[in-house]
């Protein structure tokens, strides 16, 4: 790992044994989630095991991408100065059709997008600095 960025620079993505998986998805433009073998239930973040049921015995599903927005921040401040370009930008939780929540930028189409609760998503990955990230696009 190299933690000795300065501090304009990108923040990169931080991967672990449980969160590997789901980022090489995001590399091939899948969302991955996990699904319990046991209770049925899916999940995100990763986790080893069911976080309802305790399970290990678990699979990687392809969500569909689709979701509604549960809530959302506009930032008009950069808390760390990789994102001052950004500005504003907006940053979605949505609630996928799956049932998990998960967190995107916000990608819009053009300037006049109003965010609004239960607005319909779709998943789209886009490139920074050479990751693959997740956001959302209104559908
Ligand atoms: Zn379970």
């Amino acid at each position: 790992m190299q933690k000795q960025e300065k501090m304009n620079d990108y923040i990169a993505p931080e991967k672990n044994q449980d969160t590997e998986f789901w980022w090489e998805g995001v590399e091939n433009h899948e969302l991955r989630i996990q699904a319990c073998d046991d209770c049925g239930k899916q999940w995100f973040p990763p986790v080893h095991s069911c976080p309802y049921c305790a399970s290990e015995k678990w699979k990687w599903v392809n969500a569909s991408g689709v979701g509604s927005v549960y809530s959302w921040v506009v930032y008009h401040r950069a808390f760390h100065p990789a994102f001052k370009d950004d500005l504003p930008y907006t940053v979605l939780t949505v609630k996928l059709a799956e049932g998990p929540r998960i967190v995107g930028r916000l990608i819009q189409q053009n300037d006049d997008v109003e965010v609004y609760a239960d607005m319909q998503v779709k998943a789209t990955f886009y490139e920074r600095n050479g990751n693959t990230l997740l956001g959302f696009t209104r559908v």
